[in-house]
């Protein structure tokens, strides 16, 4: 059975907590033993599909195909283990299961309260699979205190007074503030937080601070003292240069050690942090830099496209240069040419992305990179809108556009290079979709398999010509003009094993120009960089020697 660390926040948001369960998994696994991360969010979305990357930060995808926190791709990244649908739950998705239950009679006439319906829900949910791993790390989003958070610290809880004693452990990240003026640390909103969890029933055994500034020995001990915890178990949480140097730096500040010391688990196996010292040699000694243009639409907040940037920071660490990404704004091309803006730039990426708006400017920043030879890596939106670029300004199809936001207006009639995908098959079974269906979760997601050309171009990259992706999309490139861009130079190098659905497309006199239908970001590791993005880091790198 495994040990849980639930992981909890107060003070403010924002503090890394996902970071820290993640390095504290990577810390665990360098001892030798197995882990899973779990988020619990107790937001009302049912999953975060419906939230607008402004929001909340980019939808990460699960090969079971959930639409999950961006936190399980900090954990994925740190880790290696795959999330699951089971890994990550919110207020929303908890509740729909119980009113399910409840209108399918399951609980046979009860009244359904908060305690015990919706607890027990969330405690089924924590167990899940707890005999496959020697530790469970679950961590509840949002601080403590907030309304919402509530059946969730109280399940946890509940939770670890359910298991025997000294499975459960409770981190806790909070801020200690600096007083410039006093040029003090202050420890009373930790000490306010602590006291806000244990009125709740929980009695956190370690606590995390994030201070901008090393933690004194005599902040340690106040802060052992008044949050009744060890001193050795107040760990420091220190503003970083790379989130890749945590682990080691959680390593320094033996935060894995006082958790094994929690569990009374002596002697603690000795740590094998050879993996993150690379990973720190990689990313603190560049041997040179790239800078990579991403033309998108949510580029005032970084976090829509998370994962994006880390597999780039990973494809330069594959190559041992320094990625500098700047964000360029879509519309910005709807005054400008883009010509002005791209010039200085190593390689060009587009992102996925919904609706019209931007579409525009994206399909501009292809055709740029066609005809300038720049290495140009567009992800599912960025893929079909490259084909809509080939299809109209190479194969003459000059009305050439997306199901998405071109409809048949008046006498105008549009070719729908991209339409939408009504069925499709997933294993061995057919889903269907229909036009009005709900938002949430219908979208083709998940896993899926590809088989790629022989001879292409993503064959050598991938060294392989079976592959499967993560995807997250309603529509698809349309085999019906496949020869019509294949004879301009335009290659479907990559195709669903029934050959219906185009995975790849590559421009076959281009030094480096291709489109994925899926989100290779997703699967890139810092001590495994996905082949595409380290072979486009690569292109990049070749391009900032010739300019
Ligand atoms: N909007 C497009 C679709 O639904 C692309 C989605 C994406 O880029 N993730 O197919």
């Amino acid at each position: 059975m495994a040990r849980f660390v639930f992981i909890t926040g107060g003070v403010v948001s924002s503090l890394g907590k996902g970071l820290a369960s993640a390095s504290l998994g990577a810390l665990l696994q360098a001892r030798g033993f197995s882990v899973r991360l779990r988020k619990l969010d107790p937001y009302l979305n049912v999953d975060p599909g419906t939230m607008s990357p402004f929001e909340h930060g980019e939808v990460f995808v699960t090969d079971d195909g959930a639409e999950t926190d961006l936190d399980l791709g900090h954990y994925e990244r740190f880790t290696g283990v795959a999330a699951r649908k089971t890994d990550s739950v919110s207020s929303g998705r908890i509740y729909s299961t119980v009113l399910e239950k409840e209108r399918r009679g399951d609980y046979l006439g009860k009244t359904i309260q908060v305690i015990p319906h919706v607890t027990n829900e969330i405690k089924d949910f924590i167990s899940i699979g707890e005999d496959e791993v020697d530790f469970m790390l679950c961590e509840i989003g949002g601080t403590v205190g907030d309304i919402e958070g509530l059946p969730f610290f109280e399940a946890i809880r509940q939770f670890a007074n359910d298991q025997p004693r000294g499975q459960c452990l409770f981190m806790h990240l909070t801020l200690l503030p600096f007083l410039k003026a006093s040029g003090e640390l202050k420890t009373k909103p930790t000490q306010h937080s602590v006291k806000e969890l244990r009125s709740i029933g929980i009695a956190p055994d370690i606590l995390v601070c994030r201070s901008e500034h090393p933690i004194p020995m005599k902040e340690r001990e106040k802060l052992a003292l008044f949050c009744n915890v060890r001193p050795d178990s107040v760990i420091a949480a220190l503003d970083l240069k790379s989130i890749y140097e945590a682990p080691l730096y959680f390593h320094r500040e033996r935060l894995d050690q006082a958790v094994l010391d929690a569990f009374q688990i002596t002697p603690a196996p000795k740590p094998n942090l050879a993996r993150w010292d690379d990973v720190a040699d990689r990313v603190f000694n560049p041997e040179g830099e790239v800078k990579v243009a991403i033309v998108g639409k949510y580029t005032q907040l970084e976090d829509a496209y998370k994962s994006i940037a880390e597999a780039l920071t990973h494809g330069g660490m594959a190559n041992r240069v320094k990625v500098r990404v700047e964000w360029v704004d879509a519309e910005l091309f709807d005054r400008e040419d883009p010509a002005i803006c791209l010039q200085g730039f190593h390689a060009i990426l587009v992102p996925g992305g919904f609706g019209e708006r931007g579409t525009k400017g994206k399909i501009k920043a292809a055709q740029f990179a066609r005809e300038h030879k720049v290495p140009y890596l567009g992800i599912c939106l960025g893929m079909q809108l490259a084909v809509i670029e080939a299809a109209r300004n190479v194969a003459g199809l000059t009305n050439a556009g997306s199901e998405e936001w071109d409809h048949e207006a008046g006498q105008k009639r549009f070719e729908p290079v991209v339409y939408h995908l009504k069925e499709w098959v997933q294993g061995n079974h057919k889903v269907e979709r229909k036009v009005g269906d709900d938002k949430g979760g219908t979208m083709r997601l998940g896993a899926y398999d590809a088989v790629l050309s022989e001879g292409s171009k993503v064959a050598g990259i991938y060294g392989s010509t079976n592959i499967e992706e993560r995807h997250r999309h309603r529509y698809e490139v349309d085999t019906k003009y496949r020869d019509k861009l294949e004879a301009v130079g335009l290659k479907f190098s990559g195709m669903s094993p029934d050959g219906r659905l185009p995975e790849i497309v590559e421009w076959e006199d281009h030094p480096w120009f291709i489109g994925v239908q899926f989100h290779p970001e997703l699967k890139s590791k810092p001590f495994e960089p996905h082949p595409l993005f380290a072979d486009f880091v690569r292109a990049a790198k070749e391009t900032s020697r010739l300019v």
